[in-house]
């Protein structure tokens, strides 16, 4: 049966960073919601059009719009053997539209990281993250981790910081997760998948705690 791993945690709280290594160890497909836009918005796409000015105003792009672009997303080939979602859901209505699609494709939502940061190290790390527009991966401006970018080559004009997270637009995110994602902390609680995790810790040490969480491998 196919398995699903839900990313749950504010926005910087290391969701794609962690769900990369993730899916390097257990062999899924890592989906990004904001990857996925961020990927239209640079195709000019009719979607991409539609998602840019919530994406750069920090708002949510709109549930229909969201839930479309992800069922479509699942239902390709490389993720018939689940997936691990950063980013989505990230409000009730796209919890419940994921687990109708799940029920189709014959899986479920196995285990939810809920990966925890207190709010001043998010706008930390949000306001440092720099991305590679090669490879797509993250990085922070205050460490010198560009070895581990896959091109080797994520220095210069390489490296951007993203439309939505200079400063203003961070906290308006930030306010956006708290009144509409974090109360599905407490909709995969009473589903009995949530699994807690301290993301304040070295990206090393979030790991081992959230490979601690997942499903024992055969
Ligand atoms: P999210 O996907 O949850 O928005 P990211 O994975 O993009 O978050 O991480 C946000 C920023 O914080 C990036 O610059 C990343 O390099 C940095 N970061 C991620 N995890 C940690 C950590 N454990 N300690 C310090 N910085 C981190
Ligand atoms: P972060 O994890 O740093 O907040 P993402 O890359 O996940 O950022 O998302 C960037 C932007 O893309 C969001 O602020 C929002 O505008 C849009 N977005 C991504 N995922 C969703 C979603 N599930 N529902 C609505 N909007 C989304």
């Amino acid at each position: 049966m196919p398995d699903y791993i839900v990313m749950l945690g504010a926005p910087g709280a290391g969701k794609g960073t962690q769900a990369a290594r993730i899916a390097e160890k257990v062999a899924l497909p890592h989906i990004s919601s904001g990857d996925i836009f961020r990927e239209n918005l640079k195709n000019e796409t009719v979607l991409g059009k539609k998602a840019a000015d919530y994406m750069n105003r920090g708002e949510l792009v709109p549930d229909d719009l969201t839930i479309e672009m992800i069922a479509d997303r699942l239902s390709r080939p490389d993720c018939a053997n689940g997936a691990i979602l950063d980013g989505f859901p990230r409000t009730p209505a796209q919890a419940e539209a994921l687990d109708g699609m799940l029920q189709k494709l014959g899986g479920e939502v196995v285990v939810v990281p809920y990966i925890k940061v207190p709010e001043e190290e998010l706008i930390s790390r949000l306001s440092g993250r720099i991305v590679c527009k090669e490879c797509g991966a993250t990085f922070h401006k205050k460490f010198k981790p560009f070895e581990s970018c896959p091109y080797g080559k994520c220095e210069g004009e390489y490296l951007y910081q993203r439309e939505d997270d200079k400063v203003e637009t961070v906290t308006n995110r930030i306010k956006v997760y708290l009144e509409n994602t974090a109360p599905l902390i407490a909709y995969y609680q009473d589903k009995g998948v949530l699994q807690e995790v301290d993301g304040d810790q070295a990206i090393d040490d979030v790991l081992a705690s959230l490979i601690a969480v997942l499903p024992q491998q055969e």
